[in-house]
């Protein structure tokens, strides 16, 4: 835990130590689904450390039937690296697709048909009763339309929960174990939080935002070691992150958890595209494929808040020449 008033953060069988300035970034502790009927089954996976990673592919190794609960970032890369060597991978998601609500159901339709073509299955909008056993193992999964998917091993991709636990009686965490700062990813007098665990304000809007990726954690963890350092940096970039599955990446800059309409240019079939998501009659994100560089120019205009209207959209538009002051 941590004293706020005595500055200092305690250990588990150790001394406490003292802090001039503490920054907490532990992270997120994988969901794992405990109201589930057989959740704990050996053979049921979570993703998250390098030993679940090893874990799983020890797991997995031998495996005819692997089953994937949750189709975002964790389950349809896991699926992707997956399938293949003689196993059969189904994925399960509550959504209509894949991604649908991170980055839209057209989106995830393509990124559906790209799994499918290589082999995998997909549920979709599908809800997980129960893990099933026998002799001591996971052998399938229930869904509520009482289908059961025969499973050697079981990969839980359901989302994190910020690991905060030991945070509670120093601060008013929010409803989903988020830490808030302000903009300078302040949490407290000395104390900053960064990465999956903080909410901080979005430079763009000022709205509040917990975004749970690499790149915006490595760019919270250098404003706030400025802070700490005495500057008084707000966080101000675009948030960015990508996901690769299959060689293929898609690369997101911005933030938007809704939109009123989302713009397409080029094709998503071909995955070569710009996907515009407008707020409020602002861009307030952009997602694309095989655009790599376009992508480049597009975070340094929605970091500088300088990307063009949705009106002046063109599917022709040069990027690199959209300048940023
Ligand atoms: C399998 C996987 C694939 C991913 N792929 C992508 C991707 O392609 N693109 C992308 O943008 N993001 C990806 N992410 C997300 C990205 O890794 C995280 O958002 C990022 O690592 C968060 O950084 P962090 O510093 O907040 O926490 P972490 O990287 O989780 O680091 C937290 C550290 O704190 C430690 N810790 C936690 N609690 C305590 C405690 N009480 N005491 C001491 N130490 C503690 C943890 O052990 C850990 O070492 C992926 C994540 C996973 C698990």
């Amino acid at each position: 835990g941590v004293d706020l008033a005595k500055q200092e953060l305690h250990l588990e069988g150790q001394l406490p130590l003292r802090y001039d300035q503490l920054l907490l970034a532990p992270g997120g502790t994988p969901n794992q689904l405990p109201k589930l009927p057989g959740h704990n089954l050996p053979g049921v996976l979570p993703l998250r450390t390098q030993a679940d990673a090893d874990a799983l592919l020890l797991a997995t190794k031998d495996a005819k039937q692997v089953v994937i609960i949750g189709a975002s970032f964790i389950g349809m890369e896991a699926a992707s690296s997956l399938i293949g060597a003689g196993r059969a991978v189904t994925v399960i998601a509550q959504e209509k697709a894949p991604f649908a609500r991170v980055l839209g159901p057209e989106i995830g339709v393509m990124f559906q048909k790209l799994h499918e073509a290589k082999g995998v299955e997909f549920e979709v909008e599908a809800e997980v009763t129960a893990l099933l056993g026998d002799y001591g193992h996971v052998t399938g999964v229930q869904l509520k339309t009482d289908k059961i998917i025969p499973a050697d091993v079981v990969v839980l991709g359901v989302g994190v929960r910020p690991a905060t636990d030991f945070l509670k009686d120093a601060f008013t965490l929010e409803k989903d174990g988020g830490l808030p700062v302000n903009a300078h990813l302040q949490a407290a007098p000395n104390v900053y939080a960064a990465g999956d665990i903080a909410r901080f304000p979005l430079a763009a809007t000022g709205q509040s935002a917990r975004i749970e990726h690499w790149r915006l954690a490595q760019q919270h963890g250098a404003v706030a070691a400025r802070n700490m350092l005495g500057q008084q940096q707000p966080y101000a970039a675009a948030p960015f992150f990508w996901t690769q599955q299959y060689g293929k990446s898609l690369r997101y800059a911005g933030h938007a958890e809704q939109w009123d309409e989302l713009i397409y240019h080029g094709e998503l079939a071909k995955q070569d595209f710009l996907a515009f998501y407008v707020q409020a009659g602002r861009i307030a994100a952009v997602a694309g494929m095989g655009r790599d560089a376009d992508i480049i120019y597009i975070t340094e205009l929605l970091s500088k808040g300088q990307m063009p209207a949705p009106a002046e959209l063109r599917e022709e538009m040069k990027w690199a020449e959209v300048k940023a002051s």
